[in-house]
C-alpha cells in the first residue's frame, strides 16, 4: 500500500519512501456529553509522511492537536475520516478494530509521563520481559537473559537496573525504561509524545541524544511531538509546525528555524522558549491567534483584504530556493518570480500547488 506521495516533485531531488503517511486525517470529538450534537475538530484534513529514518518533530502549542495525531496512528482514537498508512499497511482498513499484535510490533509510542506510563510495583525487568515474550520468540532462558541485557544497554542503563522496582527510579531512569520497553518489540517507528517535558532539565539532553542514537544506529523512524522548538531542531531532521488542527509549515528543521515563513511560526520563534510552560505566549494572544490565523474573516498578520484565508483554504507553496521539502500554507507566501514559475511547471493541481 503505498500513497500519493506529497514530495516526489520534478526539481525537487527528493525521492520520498515515507514509513507513515497520512492523507486527509480528520478527527471530530464530541463535547457536551453523551446526547450533545456538538463537535469540535481536532484535526483538520491532516496529510503528513514521516520518512524512513528520519526523526520528523511536530511541534505547536499545546490543544493544537498534536498529541490527537500519535493517538489516532497507535490507534488510540478512531479518526473520523482520512487515511493511515503505515510500513505499507492501510491501517484502517487492515486493522478495524484497533491495533493487532502485529501493528504493535511496527509502530510504539512513548507518553510524556514516565511515572504515569509505568506501573510502579513492577520490577523493570518485568516491562521488558513482557514486550519481548508477546512480540518475538525467544526460546531459552539465556536467550531472554542477553535480550534483555542488550536493551539496557542499548538506552545507558546498568543491568542491575532488572530487578530494581519502577517506584524506585528516576524519571529520566523510567523513561529510559520506557523507551526499552518500546525497543523490545523490534519497531520500525516511534512516536514519541513530549517524552522530556516532565523531566529535569538536566537529564532531557540524555533522552534527545538516546533518540538521535536510535535513529542512527537503528534506523528506527520517529515523530517527535514537543513544544520545545529548540529540542526539535536539535535531534529532527524535518519540523512540521502545527496550529489549531492544521499542518501550516514543514521542512527541514534548520530551513524552518533559520527561515521561519508562516506568521505563526514567526511567533513561536520569536518567543523566548521556556520548557517549564505550556504555551510559549499568554492566552490571550494564543485566543486571539486561534480564532484568526487560518479560517477567520481575516488573518490578523494580513492587512490586504483580498487574501482573506476564510474565502479560500490556503495552499501549500514551496519556499526557498532551490525548492526542497520546505512548504507554508499561507495566503501571504509570495514567491519569488522564478520560483513560482517553477513551483507551476512542478504542479498544475489545483489543491495543492508544490508541496
Ligand atoms: P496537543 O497534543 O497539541 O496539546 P491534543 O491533540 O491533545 O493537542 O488536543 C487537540 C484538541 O482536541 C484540543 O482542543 C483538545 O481539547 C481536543 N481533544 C483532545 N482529546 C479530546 C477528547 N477525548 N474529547 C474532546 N476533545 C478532545
Ligand atoms: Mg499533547
Amino acid at each position: 500500500m503505498t500513497t500519493q506521495p506529497l514530495t516526489d516533485r520534478p526539481g525537487t531531488g527528493f525521492h520520498s519512501d515515507p514509513v507513515i503517511s497520512l492523507r486527509g486525517l480528520t478527527k471530530d470529538f464530541q463535547v457536551g456529553g453523551l446526547f450533545s450534537r456538538r463537535t469540535v475538530r481536532a484535526l483538520n484534513s491532516i496529510d503528513l509522511d514521516v520518512e524512513r529514518g528520519e526523526i520528523m518533530a511536530l511541534v505547536g502549542e499545546s490543544g493544537s492537536g498534536k498529541s490527537t495525531i500519535a493517538r489516532c496512528v497507535i490507534r488510540l482514537e478512531q479518526p473520523t475520516s482520512g487515511q493511515i498508512v503505515v510500513d505499507g499497511v492501510d491501517v484502517l482498513r487492515e486493522e478495524p478494530r484497533g491495533a493487532s499484535q502485529a501493528y504493535r510490533g511496527k509502530v510504539q509510542m512513548i507518553f510524556q509521563d514516565p511515572f504515569g506510563s509505568l506501573n510502579p510495583i513492577h520490577q523493570v525487568r518485568h516491562f521488558l520481559e513482557r514486550a519481548i515474550r508477546l512480540h518475538t520468540r525467544v526460546g531459552r532462558r539465556e536467550n531472554l537473559e542477553s535480550k534483555l541485557g542488550e536493551l539496557m544497554a542499548t538506552v545507558d542503563l546498568p543491568a542491575n537496573l532488572l530487578d530494581t522496582h519502577a517506584f524506585e527510579l528516576s524519571g529520566g531512569q523510567r523513561q529510559r525504561v520506557a523507551i526499552a520497553r518500546a525497543l523490545a518489540v523490534g519497531p520500525k517507528v516511534i512516536l514519541a509524545d513530549e517524552p522530556t517535558s516532565m523531566l529535569d532539565v538536566s537529564v532531557r539532553i540524555g533522552i534527545l541524544n538516546l533518540m538521535r542514537r536510535l535513529r542512527d544506529e537503528k534506523g528506527i523512524s520517529m515523530l517527535y511531538i514537543t513544544h520545545d522548538l529548540a529540542s526539535a531542531r536539535y535531534v529532527a531532521n524535518r519540523t512540521t509546525v502545527m496550529f489549531a488542527g492544521e499542518l501550516v509549515e514543514s521542512g527541514l528543521s534548520t530551513a524552518v528555524m533559520d527561515h521561519p515563513t508562516h506568521p505563526y511560526t514567526q511567533l513561536l520563534l520569536s518567543a523566548v522558549p521556556d520548557p517549564d510552560r505550556a504555551g510559549t505566549y499568554d492566552p490571550v494572544e494564543r485566543a486571539r491567534l486561534r480564532s484568526a490565523v487560518l479560517h477567520a474573516a481575516s488573518c490578523p498578520f494580513d492587512e490586504d483584504p483580498d487574501t482573506q484565508c476564510s474565502a479560500t483554504t490556503p495552499v501549500r507553496h514551496l519556499v526557498g530556493d532551490p525548492p526542497d521539502r520546505h512548504w507554508v500554507r499561507c495566503h501571504l507566501y509570495r514567491p519569488a518570480a522564478d520560483v513560482a514559475a517553477r513551483a507551476l511547471a512542478a504542479d498544475t493541481s489545483d489543491d495543492v500547488t508544490n508541496a
